[in-house]
């Protein structure tokens, strides 16, 4: 027996990691094998640009149809007797709590289902309900974008605009830059705090004493790192020590 049972595959990567050239590319393919495809999109990611198309860009485009709802689809599907489907910007398919099961019942009723998005937002959470289709996909492909302050594997659309106003923001995609986590965290400025921090620790039969300080500041204060310990002998070198610390600070 045939079996009639297509697929969901799914791509993801942060801004400018090329899903758009990758979608466009498969749909160029499978439109010169002669298989009848359509590309959809959430109204919601069109503002600024027109419902008809996706783009790259440099300006390479194909023909899409905007929907609010992945239900939608499966209508138009029927209709216009497709055999695969390709949805762009999914992420912003946020209000259908099962779209996945949609996405899901799209390929058990034939389709090849090949889903475009962003896995995860510009506060590094799961976008959307991507998560869930992440899990249910049967194939995942992480496309890989290149971080813009270090070079390395991107990982997190990072938002650098002016203002990020309430709900969600769509288009303007050079105010999205992409980072890896240790760039998106500042994992470099706080390894550098980090090492300027001098930690003291004196333990002693009549007192314990444990002080995390800037070394900047034990400079400032006429110590030196090397033999701050050594300064703080006593009881009474060390509240002399915390007084000049809350003078200068
Ligand atoms: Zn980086």
């Amino acid at each position: 027996m045939e079996t009639n049972i297509g697929r969901l595959v799914v791509y993801v990567g942060a801004m400018g990691s090329g899903k758009t050239k990758k979608l466009i590319d498969l749909y160029d393919e499978m439109v010169s094998d002669g298989i009848r495809v359509a590309i959809f999109k959430p109204f919601l990611a069109c503002e600024g640009e027109d419902n008809e198309f996706v783009r790259t860009k440099d300006g390479r485009k194909a023909p899409a149809i905007a929907v609010d709802y992945l239900y939608e689809i499966s209508s138009i599907s029927n209709s216009e007797r497709l055999q695969a489907i390709m949805v762009d910007e999914a992420q912003f398919f946020d209000e259908e709590e099962y779209g996945f099961q949609i996405l899901e019942g799209l390929a058990m009723g034939g389709l090849e289902v090949y889903v475009f998005g962003l896995d995860v937002d510009s506060e590094n959470h799961t976008f959307g309900h991507m998560g869930d289709i992440l899990a249910h996909a049967d194939e995942v492909n992480k496309l890989r974008a290149t971080c813009v302050k270090c070079g390395e594997e991107a990982r997190i659309s990072k938002y650098v605009g002016e203002s990020k106003g309430e709900g969600v923001q769509v288009g303007g995609v050079d105010d999205y830059t992409p980072q890896c986590r240790s760039c998106y965290h500042g994992w470099k400025e706080r390894m550098e705090q980090a090492r300027n921090k001098v930690e003291i620790t004196i333990r002693r039969n009549d007192f314990f004493f444990v002080c995390s300080v800037e070394a900047d500041r034990l400079l400032e204060m006429g110590y030196e790192v090397e033999s701050i310990k050594d300064r703080l002998q006593s009881m009474d070198e060390v509240i002399t020590f915390l007084a000049e610390l809350k003078k200068v600070g």
